[in-house]
């Protein structure tokens, strides 16, 4: 029997009546690179709330590799596989790039067993792997806030790596950079995308283009539409939540 790596069914979260989300289904399978989108206030923010645990359902569930996850805190689901990259960097901007890959990979030691133990070889090889899969190798000893803004992207995504997630949630993370660095976390996301089940969130349509096979568009808290890019950019729909009207509706005014 197929089981699905995420099943959310019937989803609604209400704030004070007013529903972010809206009867909202979803599934994904292992080993899928999807990417969500959708107007502000659509609810994408909320929907990862909802599978890492920050918000409960009103009504409906999330099932998470068979498991409903129903009551169970964001720190247990984060510990069942479930990693998440938020919007901002959240990287140690003291330590150096090396540094807070070791923390990640030693998340159950202290801080400073990792600056000032032995780390075992095994974890060395684990920090240097990722310090290629992140292009990060010729900056490992330098400061983290020596990073350009799209480096400590992309040393954030390395830590969340580091800790093996069966998910990995990626809020907007081309949000604010240059092209050049947009393109470097899309080729990341696609290579990450070869061994990992990822969902990004994302505003910058010419980056949904360059990494996106499957998209699910969001629009007033439920999905309005699902399918490849080209499908989804020709949905009516689509176009008309985009650009608040019909090309027919554009000759009428
Ligand atoms: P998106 O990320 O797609 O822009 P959000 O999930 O952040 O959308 O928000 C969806 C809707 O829910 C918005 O109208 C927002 O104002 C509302 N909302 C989100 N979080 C809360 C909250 N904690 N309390 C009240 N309203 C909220
Ligand atoms: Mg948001």
């Amino acid at each position: 029997m197929k089981s699905n790596l995420l099943e959310i069914e019937n989803l609604t979260v209400s704030f004070d009546g007013f529903k972010a989300l809206n009867n909202l289904n979803f599934s994904m399978d292992a080993g899928e690179l999807r990417v969500v989108i959708g107007p502000n206030g659509a609810g994408k923010t909320t929907f990862l709330d909802v599978i890492t645990g920050k918000v409960q359902p009103t009504q409906g569930r999330v099932v998470f590799n068979g498991c409903n996850l129903r009551r169970i805190s964001e720190y247990q689901i984060a510990r069942m596989g479930v990693g998440r990259k938020f919007q901002t960097p959240r990287v140690y901007l003291n330590l150096t790039v090396r540094e807070n890959l070791d923390l990640a990979c030693n998340r159950n030691k202290n801080v400073f067993s990792t600056l000032f133990g032995r780390p075992l070889s095994s974890d060395r090889h684990t920090v240097t792997s990722l310090l290629e899969t992140v292009g990060l190798v010729a900056k490992a000893d330098l400061q983290a806030d020596l990073l350009s803004h799209g480096e400590k992207q992309r040393l954030e995504i390395g830590m969340l790596v580091a800790q093996s997630p069966d998910l990995l949630l990626v809020d907007e993370p081309v949000a604010g950079l240059t092209d050049e660095e947009t393109e470097n976390i899309g080729e990341l996301l696609l290579a990450l995308a070869e061994s990992h089940s990822i969902i990004v969130i994302e505003h910058d349509m010419e980056f949904v283009r360059q990494i996106a096979r499957k998209v699910t568009v969001l629009h007033e808290g439920s999905v309005l539409c699902e399918g490849s890019i080209e499908e989804v950019q020709n949905d009516p729909h689509v176009i008309e939540v985009y650009l608040g009207q019909t090309p027919s509706s554009e000759v009428e005014n």
